[in-house]
C-alpha cells in the first residue's frame, strides 16, 4: 500500500510559521519577535538580520531561489517583484546566497505605476514596502519555482496607505485599544488584547478553459456580456449542496492541499446555487491574516484552474440570469484570554457586556451605513447588490427571535427578564434523535446578520479583497466603544449607567434592524420611511468616504487621513471608468467582429436558400425562411444602431477629464447603452443557427463543466 500522507503532514509546512521560528532563532530573538506579532510592540529592527538569514536558510533548503515582497496595492490584486538570494559572483565566479535584515524589512518597487490617487506625483515615484511580521512569510511552489513571499504593507515616501493592508492594521489597534476599556469596565483585567477574527465565504465559478477561451468578454472582463438564459437555469436547485462532479472534485482536492500546505484552514466545500458555482470557507482566523489568506485562496483558485482545464471565475456575476458570486465575512471580536465578545451565551438578558456590544455595534451600523455600504462596492458588485439574489442594498441587520425579544422587553419595561429558548426538534420519526435547536432562526436575505456568535456581513463581492469592510467594521465599532467606555468609566454607579445606556443605545437605533424579507418592495418602502439610506450603485456610494462623518471618524482613529480618503475617492472612480470602458471596448469588438458578420453568414445563408429553392421549385413555402430572414434582419439593424450609440457614448465618457464626472457618465450613459446592445444579440442568439454563434452559450459554459 503506498502511503498515507495526512493534512497534518502538509498543513503550514510552506510556512515560517512559529514552530519553525522556535526552531531556528535563538531563543532571545524569537521572544522578541513574539512579541511585536501577539502584544503589538514596535518590531525591534536589531533582530532583523538574525530572522532574516533563519528565513533564507529554512527556505533555501525547500528549494527557494528568490524572495518577493507581497504587497496589496489598490488594484484589488497582490503585487509582487521578484529577486533572486544570489549575490554577486566571487573571483572564483562562486555565488552566495544572501538575505539581510534590511531587504527583509524594507523593500523599494519602484511604485509610480500603482494607483495612488494623486497622493504621489510621477516625479516623487518612491513607494516601500514594510515587513509585516504578523502574518507569516510562505513559500509558493509553482511554474517559477520556489519563491519566499514576504508579507508588507505599502506606503508612499510620506508615510501614507497606498494599499489594503496598512488601515486595516491601523483599524485593529483601534478596536483593540477600545475593546479592551469596555473588558475592563466589566472587570476583565487580565486581558491584553482583543482583535477581531474573520472567517469569509469565498464563491467562485468554475467554467471549461476551452470555451473561456472562445469568448472575448470572459477574457478581458470576467463576465459575460452577451449570452441568452439556456433552457435552464438553476430553478431546480439541483446544483445546490448537489454531488461534486469528478472534475470539480479533483480540483477541490488540488486546491486544499495547496491551501493547507500554505497554512490556510480551508474547511467547507460545496456546489453554490448557480449551475457551475462553488464555495469554499476557512476557519476564521484574526482579521489580517484572514484577508492575507483570502489574497492567497483566490490566488491558488485561479492558478490551479487550468491544471484541470478549467477557469475560475471570481466576478461577482459572470452570468446573467443566475446567482452571482459573494463572499460573507464573518467577523467577531476575541480576546487573548479567550473571550468572544459577541457570545450572547445562553441567557442573553443577563449578559449586560454583551448588550452593550450589541448595542454600540447597532449603533455603530446605523451611524455609517453609508460606509459599510461603500466598503462592499466594487464594479461587478453592482450586478447583485439590489438585485434580488444578493442582500439588498439597504444596510440592516437581523437579530433573529431571540434577541429581538429581549430588545422588546428592555424597550417596552425597561428590563429583560428572560430569553426565548430554542428548545427540541422533533422530527416525528422515531428512529431519529430530537435535535438541539438553535433559538433563532436564518435570515439569507439580511446583509448583516447575527449568527450566534458574530456577525455576518454579507455584501461583500467575490472578487474583492475583505479588507475595506474589516477596516470599516473596526473603525465604526472601535468608535461606538469609545463613546461607551468614556461615558461609563465617568459614571458613578455603573450598574445604573450600564443599564440606561443599552437601553438609549437600543432605542435611538432599533430601526436598523430588520428582521423580515430583504428582498421585498415592501422593505424598500419601509426602510425609506425609517431613513435608512438606499445606496443604489458603486458610483453613488464612494462619495461616502469623505462625508464631513466620516472624516472624522478615520482621522480620530487614526485609519485614514483626509488626503487618504480623497485618494481612496479618486482612484474607486477611476478604477470604476477604466472597468465600464474595457467592458464597452469589448462588447464593440464582439459586436463588429465577430457576432455581425455572423449573423450576416445566417441572413446570406437564409436568402440563398429561399433562392435555391424557389428555383428548384417555384411552388415550394418558403415562408419560414422569409420570416426568419426578415426577424434577423431586423435584430440586425437594431443591433447596429446599438453598436453605433455604444461608440460614440464610450469615446464620449472617455473624454471626460474629472473623475467623478467620468465615473458618472460611464454608470448613466454607458451602460445603459452596453444594455441596449446586448439585447437584440441576445435575441439573435436565439434564432442564428448554433453553427454559426462565434462562441459558446451560456448552455455549454455553465451546463458542460
Ligand atoms: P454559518 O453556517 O453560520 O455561516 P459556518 O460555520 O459555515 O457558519 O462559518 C462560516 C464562516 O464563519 C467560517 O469561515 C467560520 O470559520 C467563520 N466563523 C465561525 N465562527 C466565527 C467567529 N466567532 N468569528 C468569526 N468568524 C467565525
Ligand atoms: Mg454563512
Amino acid at each position: 500500500m503506498s502511503e498515507v500522507v495526512t493534512v497534518a503532514d502538509i498543513f503550514g509546512k510552506n510556512v515560517f510559521n512559529e514552530s519553525v521560528m522556535r526552531d531556528r532563532l535563538p531563543k532571545s530573538v524569537f521572544r522578541k519577535l513574539k512579541k511585536t506579532i501577539e502584544d503589538g510592540t514596535e518590531l525591534d529592527a536589531s533582530i532583523a538580520d538574525v530572522v532574516a538569514h533563519a528565513m533564507k536558510d529554512w527556505a533555501i533548503e525547500r528549494g527557494a531561489t528568490h524572495y518577493t515582497h507581497w504587497f496589496q496595492p489598490l488594484t484589488g490584486v497582490t503585487a509582487e517583484k521578484h529577486d533572486s538570494f544570489i549575490s554577486a559572483p566571487s573571483a572564483e565566479g562562486k555565488v552566495i546566497m544572501e538575505f539581510s535584515g534590511k531587504e527583509l524589512i524594507k523593500g523599494e518597487p519602484d511604485a509610480s505605476s500603482f494607483p495612488s490617487g494623486g497622493l504621489r506625483s510621477t516625479f516623487e515615484a518612491r513607494g516601500y514596502t514594510a515587513w509585516d511580521c504578523t502574518s507569516p512569510a510562505f513559500l509558493r511552489e509553482d511554474a517559477l519555482g520556489v519563491t519566499l513571499c514576504i508579507p508588507t504593507a505599502f506606503c508612499s515616501y510620506k508615510g501614507e496607505a497606498l494599499d489594503q493592508k496598512t488601515p486595516l492594521l491601523r483599524s485593529m489597534q483601534a478596536i483593540d485599544h477600545e475593546s479592551l476599556r469596555i473588558l475592563r469596565l466589566f472587570g476583565n483585567t487580565t486581558a491584553k488584547r482583543v482583535t477581531p477574527s474573520v472567517g469569509p465565504e469565498q464563491e467562485y465559478f468554475l467554467v471549461d478553459r476551452a470555451k473561456y477561451l472562445q469568448r472575448k468578454d470572459l477574457i478581458y472582463t470576467g463576465r459575460t456580456l452577451f449570452g441568452a438564459m439556456p433552457p435552464k437555469g438553476q430553478e431546480l436547485d439541483d446544483h445546490y449542496f448537489g454531488t461534486i462532479r469528478e472534475r470539480i472534485g479533483a480540483y477541490m482536492k488540488d486546491i486544499n492541499n495547496e491551501l493547507w500546505k500554505l497554512g490556510v484552514s480551508a474547511k467547507t466545500q460545496h456546489n453554490e446555487v448557480a449551475p457551475a458555482q462553488h464555495e469554499l470557507a476557512p476557519i476564521y482566523d484574526q482579521a489580517n491574516l484572514a484577508v492575507d489568506h483570502n489574497q492567497m485562496v483566490m490566488e491558488t483558485m485561479k492558478k490551479i484552474a487550468p491544471h484541470h482545464g478549467l477557469t475560475c471565475l471570481l466576478h461577482e456575476k459572470p452570468f446573467a440570469g443566475v446567482n452571482g458570486s459573494g463572499k460573507h465575512n464573518n467577523w467577531s471580536l476575541t480576546s487573548d484570554d479567550g473571550v468572544n465578545m459577541l457570545n450572547p451565551g445562553d441567557t442573553p438578558h443577563e449578559n449586560i457586556q454583551f448588550l452593550l456590544v450589541l448595542g454600540c455595534i447597532l449603533k455603530a451600523v446605523d451611524i455609517h451605513a453609508d460606509l459599510l455600504r461603500e466598503s462592499a462596492s466594487d464594479v461587478g458588485n453592482d450586478h447583485r447588490l439590489g438585485a434580488n439574489e444578493a442582500p439588498p442594498a439597504i444596510i440592516s441587520v437581523f437579530l433573529g427571535e431571540q434577541l429581538e425579544d429581549v430588545i422588546e422587553q428592555l424597550g417596552s419595561t425597561g428590563e429583560a427578564t428572560h430569553s426565548k429558548k430554542g428548545g427540541t426538534l422533533k422530527t416525528g420519526v422515531a428512529t431519529l434523535p430530537d435535535l438541539f435547536k438553535d433559538a433563532t432562526d436564518r435570515n439569507r436575505t439580511s446583509p448583516f446578520a447575527f449568527t450566534g456568535n458574530k456577525f455576518e456581513f454579507r455584501m461583500v463581492g467575490s472578487s474583492d479583497s475583505i479588507a475595506a469592510p474589516n477596516v470599516v467594521l473596526n473603525t465604526i465599532v472601535a468608535e461606538a466603544f469609545k463613546e461607551a467606555a468614556d461615558e461609563l468609566e465617568k459614571a458613578d454607579d455603573f450598574d445604573a449607567a450600564v443599564h440606561d445606556l443599552i437601553k438609549k443605545l437600543l432605542a435611538e437605533h432599533r430601526r436598523i434592524v430588520f428582521n423580515g424579507n430583504g428582498y421585498s418592495d415592501a422593505w424598500v418602502e419601509e426602510a425609506e420611511r425609517r431613513g435608512l439610506p438606499n445606496i443604489k450603485c458603486m458610483v453613488d456610494a464612494i462619495p461616502s468616504l469623505t462625508t464631513p462623518k466620516a472624516v472624522k471618524l478615520f482621522e480620530e482613529f487614526k485609519v485614514f487621513t483626509k488626503a487618504e480618503l480623497e485618494s481612496r475617492v479618486e482612484i474607486e472612480y477611476e478604477a470604476y471608468s477604466k472597468a465600464i470602458n474595457i467592458e464597452a471596448r469589448t462588447m464593440i469588438d464582439m459586436a463588429g467582429k465577430q457576432i455581425i458578420p455572423a449573423v450576416i453568414k445566417y441572413t446570406t445563408a437564409l436568402a440563398t436558400s429561399m433562392n435555391s429553392v424557389m428555383s428548384a421549385c417555384p411552388d415550394a413555402d418558403v415562408s419560414v425562411q422569409k420570416e426568419l430572414l426578415e426577424e434577423t434582419s431586423a435584430l440586425l439593424s437594431d443591433t447596429q444602431v446599438a453598436l453605433a450609440k455604444l461608440i460614440d457614448v464610450t469615446a464620449e465618457a472617455a473624454g471626460v477629464a474629472e473623475a467623478e464626472k467620468q465615473a458618472r457618465t460611464c454608470h448613466e450613459v454607458v451602460v445603459p447603452a452596453m444594455d441596449a446592445l446586448r439585447t437584440p444579440v441576445d435575441k439573435l442568439e436565439m434564432i442564428v443557427d448554433k453553427e454559426l454563434w462565434p462562441m459558446p452559450s451560456y448552455g455549454d459554459l455553465i451546463f458542460e463543466v
